[in-house]
């Protein structure tokens, strides 16, 4: 039986990792698919307070697990399968053993968001990715587009512009989500180009087996294209990774800002930040 059992590790786990160590209260932290989160991902954290030079993902997470495991944090790989929070001890279930505990932090963060389109799915990986780090080597000197107007977008668009021979950025309005800096720099950037007012409508060609274009529909003048590129990065926002404790605790707007319906339950980081509108 443990005393916390903490489901996640990116920031928020290992942040809730390194405090609960210290506190000694011997957190396990289950790392899930993805150990480390999508900061893994990603490229230079420029917004990491106290890196004046900004600090590469990866070693940023790497950074965290190993202060956590420093004060004696716990860790175990592979996803949580199931979970049972209706009575305690809450048990969780991760690649066939189950585990005891009488606290739980959830830190599952969140996933890519898709378009939703048939053909996405079918030809993820064969030229539709969402993740520029993992699969933009695959596309030195070729075409590429980017679907979204957010931060997201623009750091995918300009990681690309490194590689790819041209990058051109989808987006559904004629202005920027993204924060003002990332725009300059993308803007600045000669290999990027941009396609305002237009949403992605299919992607081209399951029937070939692999990506070969965009269907485009331009919302204000209703003209459709075929923009052909070599692939596409879909960068539209994230959706929170909350499948497994569906009717174990309410997810209502409340679950991160007050106490969980269920003492001993409680949730944080991008969880909350991408659609359970909590605070972070
Ligand atoms: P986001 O800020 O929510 O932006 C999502 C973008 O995708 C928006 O431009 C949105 O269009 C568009 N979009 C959403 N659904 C769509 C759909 N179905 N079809 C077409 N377009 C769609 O998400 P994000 O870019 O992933 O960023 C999430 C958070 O992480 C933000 O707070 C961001 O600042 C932060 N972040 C920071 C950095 C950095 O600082 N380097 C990098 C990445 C992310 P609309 O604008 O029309 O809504």
């Amino acid at each position: 039986m443990r005393k916390l059992i903490i489901i996640g590790s990116g920031p928020a786990g290992l942040t809730a990792a390194i405090y609960a160590s210290r506190a000694q209260l011997n957190p396990l932290v289950l790392e899930g698919m993805e150990p480390g989160g999508q900061l893994t991902t990603t490229t230079v954290v420029e917004n990491w307070p106290g890196s004046p030079e900004g600090v590469d993902g990866p070693k940023l997470m790497a950074d965290m697990k190993a202060q956590a495991a420093r004060f004696g944090t716990e860790f175990k790989s592979g996803a949580v399968t199931a979970v049972n929070l209706l009575e305690k001890p809450f048990t969780v279930t991760r690649e066939g053993e189950t585990l005891q505990t009488e606290c739980l932090i959830i830190a599952t963060g969140a996933s890519a968001q898709l378009i939703g389109l048939p053909a996405e799915k079918k030809l993820m990986g064969r030229g539709v990715s969402t993740c520029a780090t993992c699969d933009g080597f695959f596309f030195k000197k070729k075409e590429v587009l980017v679907a979204g107007g957010g931060d997201s977008a623009l750091e995918e668009a300009m990681y690309l512009s490194n590689l790819a021979a041209s990058v051109t950025v989808v987006h559904r309005r004629n202005e920027l989500r993204a924060s003002k800096i990332m725009q300059q720099r993308a803007f600045a950037i000669d290999n990027i180009h941009f396609l305002w007012d237009s949403v992605i409508e299919d992607l081209q060609d399951v029937d070939k087996g692999t990506f070969t274009g965009a269907l485009i529909r331009n919302v204000k003048t209703g003209e459709t294209q075929v923009k052909t590129a070599d692939g596409i990065f879909i960068a539209i926002g994230h959706k929170p990774n909350t499948a497994v404790f569906k009717g174990q605790v309410e997810m209502d707007a409340n679950f991160c800002r007050r106490r969980c319906n269920r003492p001993g339950v409680q949730a944080g980081g991008d969880l909350c930040g991408h659609g359970l509108h909590g605070s972070t």
